[in-house]
């Protein structure tokens, strides 16, 4: 791949792998031999791997090194689990289509949840995966099922190269029973706006405001380019959502917030706010996280000294530092205005 390739893939926020691992298995299906040939023949170096929990060979001498190799390597597997994970509260069920995701946001939970080589893992196997979810719908009748697609990534950054979201919604937009939500900071969503949905996906954007963005969030796209994909997306019929999170108390964060809803009016016409949601979520975080955060990022200026904040205790025992009681109580008013002004038809799932 040539170097003016890269670059204007870079400033798209498109991902392309350093390299490549393929498990065996995943070569008896179709798409694992289309994506080995068509990675191969962009010069992208694919190695056949045993398993695809076990991935030796993502170079890096030290933590950090090891994490952005990691986050340029790219894993496809066979998933041979029958169950899912559950989803709670949100979605009954995590819909099992991709892991990790190649933004190097500071204060990801992935962080936590990944292990220290994050690497983006795929699946062949969509059509078992599917057929696995139809199953639950059935176990569950008459009670609706929902699904979530982005429980352990961003699932936007692959699907270029194995359309199993719009597969997967398409697969949602014919159950009646069921239904599918994700959610994305990515804007390379065109392929998705085709889709039979069927108006049965939430399509949600991750949003922030252009300081948060740029200070604690690499590799994603601006604010604005985020709020012109919801914008197509809505204009495509898809019920929309925005999780606002981690919302942060820095200076000037009112002025930040209300120019992102004053953004989210601009742009948003009147029809797409019919059935719209938002999700709205502070800022927290654990001692765990704080230790991989300065780890990985140790010149962070993510704002986590434990004195200023509030101690929760959550389930299985691991305590966060949320904001004391009165800085929670002005973003609540400062949101809850905005959402007012600009959004009253909207449903806030929930504002924490
Ligand atoms: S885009 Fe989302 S999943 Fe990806 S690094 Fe950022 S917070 Fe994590």
């Amino acid at each position: 791949m040539t170097k003016a390739v890269l670059e204007k893939s870079a400033a798209r926020h498109i991902f392309i792998p350093k390299r490549v691992f393929i498990e065996p298995a995943a070569l008896h299906y179709e798409l694992g031999q289309h994506l080995r040939d068509y990675f191969s023949a962009e010069g992208i170096p694919v190695t056949v791997t045993g398993s695809h929990n076990r991935i030796v060979g993502i170079p890096g001498k030290t933590p950090q090194e090891g994490f952005f190799e990691a986050k340029r390597t790219l894993v496809i597997g066979v998933r041979k689990g029958k169950e899912f994970q559950t989803c709670k509260p949100s979605a009954h069920y995590q819909l099992p289509l991709v892991t990790s995701c190649p933004g190097k946001c500071e204060y990801c939970y992935l962080l936590t949840n990944l292990g220290k080589k994050p690497y983006l893992r795929i699946y062949v196997n969509l059509d078992e995966i599917l057929s696995r979810a139809s199953d639950y719908i059935q176990e569950h009748l008459p009670r609706e099922t929902i699904f979530e697609g982005a429980a352990t990534s961003d699932p936007i950054p692959v699907e270029r190269y194995t359309g199993a979201l719009k597969q997967a919604i398409e697969f949602f937009g014919q159950q009646e029973h069921a239904r599918f939500r994700f959610v994305t900071k990515f804007t390379d969503i065109d392929s998705l706006l085709e889709a039979k949905h069927h108006g049965r996906t939430r399509f949600r954007f991750s949003l922030n405001t252009d300081y948060v963005i740029t200070k604690f969030e690499h590799d994603t796209p601006s604010m604005t380019e985020r709020v012109a994909a919801a914008s197509k997306v809505a204009r495509a019929g898809y019920p929309l959502g925005f999780l606002v999170a981690p919302i942060m108390i820095y200076a000037g964060w009112q002025q930040g917030y209300s120019e992102l809803f004053a953004e989210l009016d601009r742009v948003l016409d009147p029809l797409s706010r019919k059935d719209l949601t938002f999700e709205l979520i502070t800022h927290r975080f654990t001692r765990r996280a704080k230790n991989n955060i300065q780890e990985i990022f140790p010149k962070s200026q993510l704002d986590m000294n434990e004195e200023y904040r509030q101690f929760k205790y959550g389930q299985f025992g691991y305590g966060k530092y949320i904001y004391p009681k009165e800085s929670m109580s002005e973003v609540k008013v400062h949101l809850e205005n905005l959402l007012n002004r600009y959004f009253p038809e909207a449903k806030v799932e929930y504002l924490v």
